[in-house]
């Protein structure tokens, strides 16, 4: 079995012949994930026509592409789902505290059967091109089989995490076994039973892979790069009591998330790291480490994320559990992040990952030392030695969140380009309209408050509908920010990120990414002021009838 890695998003359409858009709709939505069934679902409450274009077979964005081993949540799931329906929430039943990616897939779709979404999606429609018309304010877009929509109103809902990247090594495509990204794994089951596989990357994708494959390989090696902080997510089945408990305070669960800095249920601990005794902060961290979920991220004392001293006490509390859980002190050495403090990457949670290197046929290759020349037609090339694989694993990642729009040839009035002028910083308004593109609305889109995604995403789909429904009661047709505004909100994104830790660290929550053009400049893509500050800009700005934007 020879399997193709894809290389290439879709190309634009030039060929295609050119046909008379398709019209008569009042908004076109891309991406058939959460977003965009988000906004289905209220967009049809104000009675519009609208369209929803998904490249895959089938809806669930993130969940229906990542179905790597092992993909599952790092929210509790029951503080993960839609929380628009009252019938929803009690008729689906979670079956563990962090669901599998089977079950989060099941759920969606269970969902869209429910609303009939899919009714007004079309599916394996690559959007390739989006241009603005200023002569009638519309947007027509192209997909990548050449046929073309236009309405008055485009809403992305492209996810900040869809745009994966292959790693930029010599002769990629050269292996002759099976290959996967795994954000583009197969459908069907993968046959890893005695077999040597190879793995590159270890960021969270490539912890719940190699954990829940190391049992079941030959032999596994794992090129590594940089080595992350993570913690244990302690997952459990859902008992029939806590379902029920479950069902009973949906409406706490979500007000719970709603006055968090992040939408997950665990909030900051009001004190800093040097308020309390050694004993006392070290008897904090143990309970943290031993509980499920994010806590010991976002739960922890305030200044952990802030402060390089308490960072560096927490980075050295982890350090020393790597140590206590790995055998081989060589490769808990190895494994115990250098270049950057505990929290300041998204922190992978993780079920057994670190026990995986106290297995004698795991191989943990530290790639600054052994450098990968090329991939081979049987496996990896590093400057020293030569591994043979039978299945090679990208888990490489993504180009974050503007990765998804520079895959798409979006043109604005009298033709500026998205791509470029968000080469160096992208430029928005509350993260959902820019300046120069009239009525294209995003749903987490860059310089958008991001923690827990669905709790972020139904606030900005409802904050976006309201603007909507402002438009058409007062007869407005014509919606972008004021560029006065969008410079003021510029200032306050910069600002909102200075003092944090993370905002000097690469990854792919600061733009960092080699495999694109080499890119290793640091970016400020998200809004790092919190939730609640967010929340209130936006909820300002509606109440005072949108003035910021310029609506006629
Ligand atoms: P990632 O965190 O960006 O990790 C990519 C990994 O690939 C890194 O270890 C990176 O090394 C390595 N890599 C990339 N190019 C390489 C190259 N050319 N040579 C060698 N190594 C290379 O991506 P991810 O693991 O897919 O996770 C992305 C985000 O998805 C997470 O932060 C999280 O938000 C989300 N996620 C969530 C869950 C969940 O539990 N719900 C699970 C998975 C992912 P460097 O660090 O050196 O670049």
């Amino acid at each position: 079995m020879r399997e193709k890695v894809p290389t290439k998003m879709a190309a634009v359409a030039q060929s295609a012949p050119k046909q008379e858009p398709i019209d008569g709709y009042d908004a076109l939505i891309v991406g058939g994930g959460i977003s965009g069934m988000y906004q289905l679902y209220r967009l049809r409450e104000l009675g519009m026509k609208v369209r929803v274009f998904e490249a895959g077979s089938d809806l669930g964005g993130t969940w229906y592409w990542n179905r790597y081993p092992g993909a599952r949540f790092d929210s509790e799931s029951w503080s993960y789902g839609f929380a628009f329906s009252e019938e929803v929430l009690q008729e689906w039943s979670w079956p563990e505290h962090f669901a599998a990616q089977p079950d989060t897939l099941r759920y969606l779709e269970y969902v869209a059967d429910k609303f009939d979404f899919r009714r007004d999606m079309t599916f394996n429609a690559t959007v390739v091109q989006a241009l603005f018309d200023d002569a009638d304010s519309r947007w027509t877009i192209t997909l990548a089989n050449g046929e073309r929509y236009r309405a008055p109103l485009l809403i992305t809902g492209l996810g900040p995490l869809s745009a994966f990247t292959l790693p930029n090594i010599p002769d990629r495509d050269s292996f002759k076994g099976p290959a996967f990204h795994t954000a583009r794994w197969p459908h069907e089951p993968v046959d890893f039973a005695g077999k040597r596989v190879g793995i590159i990357g270890t960021g969270a994708t490539a912890i719940q892979t190699i954990q829940t494959i190391a049992p079941k390989v030959g032999h596994l090696t794992v090129f590594q790069r940089t080595p992350n902080w993570a913690s244990p997510l302690h997952n459990a089945r859902i008992t029939e009591e806590e379902q029920r408990r479950i069902k009973a305070s949906y409406a706490e669960i979500f007000e719970r998330c709603r006055n968090t800095q992040t939408c997950f249920i665990h909030d900051t601990d009001p004190r800093k790291a040097m308020d309390v005794t050694p004993e006392e902060r070290e008897a904090f961290w143990e309970k943290l480490y031993s509980e499920p979920g994010f806590g010991i991220w976002v739960g922890n004392f305030k200044d952990v994320l802030t402060d390089p001293e308490a960072n560096k006490l927490a980075s050295d509390f982890m350090a020393r559990k790597i140590r206590e859980r790995v055998k081989d002190q060589d490769v808990a050495t190895k494994l115990i992040p250098k270049n950057h403090g505990f929290g300041t990457r998204r922190l992978p949670l993780e079920s057994g990952y670190y026990e995986v290197y106290n297995q004698d046929n795991v191989l943990l290759v530290d790639i600054n030392d052994d450098p990968i020349e090329r991939i081979t037609p049987t496996g990896v090339k590093t400057r020293d030695n030569a591994y043979d694989f039978d299945i090679l694993i990208y888990a490489t990642g993504f180009d974050g969140v503007t990765g998804p729009y520079d895959r798409i040839d979006i043109c604005g009035s009298g033709g500026r380009r998205l791509k470029d002028e968000w080469a160096d910083m992208p430029k928005t308004l509350l993260g959902v309209q820019t300046v120069g593109y009239p009525n294209l609305f995003m749903i987490l889109g860059p310089h958008t408050a991001r923690g827990n995604i669905p709790r972020n995403i139904e606030e900005i789909v409802d904050w976006v509908t309201g603007m909507i429904k402002y438009m058409r009661e007062h007869g407005l047709t014509h919606a972008e920010p004021r560029p006065e505004a969008a410079a003021d909100w510029a200032v306050h994104v910069e600002k909102a990120s200075e003092g944090l830790l993370s905002s000097k660290v690469a990854s792919w929550q600061t733009g960092v990414n080699r495999n694109v053009d080499g890119r290793q400049v640091l970016r400020v893509l998200g809004y790092n002021g919190g939730v609640l500050k967010y929340r209130a800009k936006c909820e300002a700005v509606a109440a005072g009838g949108y003035k910021e934007f310029l609506l006629k």
